[in-house]
């Protein structure tokens, strides 16, 4: 059997924090707040995970409450929700996203996410999508004041 999740994340775009998208630090004058290290990609993609599993969200399992979870690299977050697939039989077989940013440029720190994304979710990098676009300047990503990111995954479970 298949199963598709949806994920959807935005964290706002402050000046004096690191900005970390797909498990990779991207050189510029802002960063994402948030209690983990604010990678909305990331956010995206487990949400998209636990949603085909029908597992809640990265909210309930990781919870901003915890300390323990404050500064998190958001790519073990995601290890760890692969690891919750494997328990459950699934596989994943694709995953597809969009990362919505004014700026900076997202289009050549794309090769360096797959790279990173890849490995911990078990899949080649023809099995990945990270496609980036701006928001034409509207609303509150166009005036650069968030990022937002949408992921899409097809699991492959057993019958
Ligand atoms: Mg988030």
């Amino acid at each position: 059997m298949h199963k598709i999740g949806f994920g959807y994340d935005i964290h706002r775009l402050e000046t004096g924090h690191r900005l970390v998208l797909g498990g990779v630090d991207i050189p510029f004058s802002a960063g994402l707040t948030g209690h983990s290290d604010g990678d909305a990609l990331a956010h995206a993609v487990i949400d998209a995970l636990l949603g085909a599993l029908g597992e809640g969200d990265i909210g309930s399992r990781f919870p901003d409450t915890d300390p323990h979870w404050k500064g998190a690299r958001s790519a073990g977050l995601l290890g760890d929700v692969v690891g919750l697939l494997r328990d459950r039989g699934a596989e994943i077989v694709n995953v597809d996203s969009v990362i919505v940013a004014e700026e900076p440029k997202m289009g050549p720190h794309i090769p360096a996410m797959k790279a990173v994304l890849c490995p911990v979710l078990g899949i080649p990098a023809t099995s990945l999508g990270i496609k980036a676009k701006t928001n034409e300047g509207l609303g509150p990503v166009g005036e650069k004041r968030a990022i937002a990111c949408y992921a899409l995954v097809l699991l492959r479970l057993p019958d």
